[in-house]
């Protein structure tokens, strides 16, 4: 095994976020199969049985830019994943930072938060940004825009999920074009169109699984000067539970549709930050929805971190060891 490159202002960060245990898990006697020895490491045991039928763990250790257990709160995650590129953003550059992992690890609870554990990354840098922008003197304003991408198609979660279309113009800028983007002066009104956002989001829940599971929420920060030049942008992007890519073999026909797009965004999305660090011209945005509005955190000055987000439970194994196998994918060079 190989050590994490620790490089300071680095353009490519993944990181790795294990939850705690929940109660439900706690009481269903699930058992806690992830540690993390160090703040860079993270073992997965995974217990096997022998030809002769006798057990053995098989460990599992994977190394990132940072891993985070499950004492970790939301402001250290902050601290030590979106905080840099709060600051490269300000300073007038791209950022992106991405939460991965299966349906129920924690992406929501990391960019969102919940009213018992406080806030997420979403407000954390929000409250960054605007105590930023009070120390200078230039007068800049903030636009947010959120938006979510299902089964390839796109809708606006500030406008009552309309359709939204993407289309690239004659210099290859994507714009979406209808999009609702929203101007905000203080911390809380920009929590406020969060949260309204957000509740348009759970609202399609159908059947078996919510649709926030099979679907990415992507939410922009904007910084204009009066003039509507851009100051600097962030996106924040709540992927679709990974573990539905694996619907592609589903024999539901609408699940192996949501599960094939899944599975092609992600793959694209993987490639896609691996080129950052490469001097590749080719960059293959174009091969999902995803990768394709977000084209312009591929590409220049851009930041970005990824944050795996793992379960800590035995029968989450297997989506575990595959999230940390595409997390560790992204980040090799
Ligand atoms: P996802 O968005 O990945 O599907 P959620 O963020 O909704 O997952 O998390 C699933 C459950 O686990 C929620 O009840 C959430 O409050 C809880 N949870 C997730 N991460 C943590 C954490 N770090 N600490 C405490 N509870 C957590
Ligand atoms: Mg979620």
């Amino acid at each position: 095994p190989r050590a994490a490159k620790h490089v300071e202002g680095q353009r490519i960060r993944v990181c790795v976020r294990k939850r705690p245990l929940t109660r439900a898990e706690c009481r269903r006697g699930e058992a806690d199969v992830v540690y993390a020895p160090s703040g860079e490491c993270v073992v997965v045991c995974e217990s096997k049985e022998a030809v002769d039928l006798t057990e053995y763990i098989l460990q599992h250790r994977f190394y990132f830019d940072q891993v985070l257990g499950e004492g970790s709160s939301n402001e250290e995650v902050y601290q030590k994943t979106a905080y840099p590129l709060v600051q490269h953003m300000l300073s007038g550059g791209k950022a992106t930072c991405f939460a991965y992992g299966q349906t129920g690890a924690g992406k929501t609870h990391t960019m969102l938060g919940s009213s018992s554990s406080g806030t997420g990354l979403y407000a954390l840098a929000v409250q960054d940004i605007f105590a930023h922008l009070s120390t200078i003197n230039t007068a800049l304003l903030v636009y947010v825009s959120f938006f979510e991408i299902y089964c390839g198609q796109l809708y606006d979660l500030l406008e009552h999920r309309k359709r939204l279309f993407a289309r690239e113009d004659g210099n290859k800028v994507v714009h979406i074009s209808g999009l609702r983007e929203v101007r905000v002066d203080s911390v809380s009104s920009l929590l406020e169109v969060i949260s309204k956002g957000t509740a348009e989001r759970t609202q399609g829940m159908s059947g078996v699984n919510p649709l926030s599971s099979r679907s990415h929420a992507l939410l922009q920060i904007q910084i204009r000067d009066l003039n509507q030049q851009i100051a600097g942008r962030m996106w924040f992007v709540d992927l679709a539970g990974s573990e539905r890519a694996s619907d592609a073999k589903d024999p539901n026909k609408q699940s192996r549709m949501e599960g094939a797009e899944i599975n092609q965004s992600l793959l694209a999305l993987k490639e896609c930050i691996r080129s950052l660090d490469k001097e590749e011209s080719h960059t293959p945005f174009r091969q999902s929805k995803l990768t394709q509005v977000l084209k312009d955190s591929f590409v220049g000055d851009s930041m970005t971190c990824m944050i795996a987000n793992i379960s800590p439970g035995h029968s989450a194994t297997e989506h575990t060891l595959n999230t940390l196998r595409y997390a560790d994918r992204v980040k090799e060079l």
